[in-house]
């Protein structure tokens, strides 16, 4: 009998990717994952945890989240039917990536996704490990979307998806109105997302888009706002899209907990929503300008919480001696390029964000 051989079964794409693992170990100050400051009194854990003793949990969650989609299709102005809720908008990434993987004759029957670099990971990685093709448009020099190059990739490799992060993740610009449109109306055989993670954070956001054009649908989260713990995030799409993908959701993806407490976020809570981002703009303004006196750097307008700046000293190094003060930030050195001297870092606390500062004029 021939000798069972696992690497024989895997797909081959899974031995150039590895786990998405944030960096563990323990930091006094961690900036490094675009989550909200701890800002919340003890009045929102008392409201969610009388909202636990009322769930039933021998029952299963409402399997069409009807109260929270009601509550999201409120809070943006759309109807429930072109709301669906996911386990993070990275579970909904997921879900379109299955829906519309449609193998193109033009494309000698490959899959393809096309997305923009540096942008998110979790485009090229979700596409990979399903065997299908990502191909990364590099930003300008302003670190805005080229319509042009995007154009011609979706064109080339006949794509069905297109992710824009706008405000982008992680360099904190959002594409510009004419250069998005363009893109939008230069493919109308594909689909493309705009993943707002970041809208919250922002001067506007892009949902008329979403109104004026068939093929575009918007990716929203609560995660960079207060709620990651939750895991909820949602596709905002025409019913017809909505109707499809519903098709390729697990049922009961997301469960009665996160369903309650995203439905009490986007209600009740709202207003703990919104002093967040008041906090963290007000703070984003301070530490933009105090990191543009730090020696050396060189900040990028943010139109999210976080900042992406560059630095005189090579990132790695930057990054590493922040380490050893028990700071955590995200560097992007091991792309290298024009990225080799780039870091991100979280808007947190203002404790958190001097400490930083501190740390930061010791190793720039
Ligand atoms: C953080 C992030 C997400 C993931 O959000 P979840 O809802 O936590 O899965 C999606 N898109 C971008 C651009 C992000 O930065």
């Amino acid at each position: 009998m021939t000798e069972f051989a696992l690497s024989e079964l895997l797909r081959p794409e899974l031995a150039e990717l590895a786990p998405y693992l944030p960096t563990l170990g323990d930091f006094a100050v961690r900036l490094d994952a675009n989550e909200a400051p701890a800002l919340s009194g003890p009045e929102l854990r008392e409201r969610l945890a009388r909202a636990c003793l009322e769930l039933e949990h021998e029952r299963y969650p409402d399997p069409t989240m009807v109260e929270l989609r009601a509550a999201i299709a409120q809070r943006m102005g759309v109807a429930p039917e072109e709301v669906l809720a996911g386990v993070g908008s990275d579970e909904i990434i997921t879900l379109l990536m299955t829906v519309l993987a449609r193998p193109r004759a033009g494309a000698g029957g490959a899959v393809s996704i096309v997305t923009t670099t540096p942008s998110f990971v979790m485009y090229p990685q979700s596409a990979r490990v399903r065997g299908q093709r990502a191909l990364e448009v590099p930003l300008d020099a302003s670190w805005d979307i080229a319509p042009d190059s995007l154009l011609r990739a979706i064109e080339i490799s006949d794509a069905h998806l297109v992710f824009v992060a706008s405000p982008n993740n992680p360099t904190g610009t959002m594409a510009s109105l004419e250069r998005l449109e363009r893109v939008i109306e230069g493919a109308p055989r594909a689909l493309v997302v705009i993943d707002e993670a970041y809208v919250d954070y922002a001067d506007r956001d892009q949902l008329a888009l979403f109104r004026r054009y068939p093929n575009v649908a918007l990716l929203r989260t609560l995660s960079k706002v207060g709620f990651a713990a939750l895991r909820v995030g949602w596709l905002v799409a025409h019913p017809e899209l909505v109707t499809a993908v519903d098709k390729a959701r697990l049922p009961y993806n997301l469960n009665a907990y996160s369903q309650k407490f995203a439905t009490l976020a986007l209600t009740e809570l709202y207003p703990s929503i919104l002093n967040i981002v008041e906090s963290v703009k007000r703070e984003r303004e301070r530490l933009t300008v105090e990191l543009g006196r730090v020696k050396g750097t060189l900040v990028t307008p943010s139109q999210a919480n976080f900042l992406w700046f560059r630095s005189e000293r090579p990132a790695r190094d930057v990054f590493t001696e922040l380490c050893q003060r028990k700071v955590l930030i995200r560097s992007f050195h091991e792309r290298g390029g024009r990225l080799s001297n780039q870091l991100r870092v979280t808007v947190g606390s203002p404790a958190e964000n001097d400490e930083f500062l501190r740390c930061l004029r010791e190793v720039a």
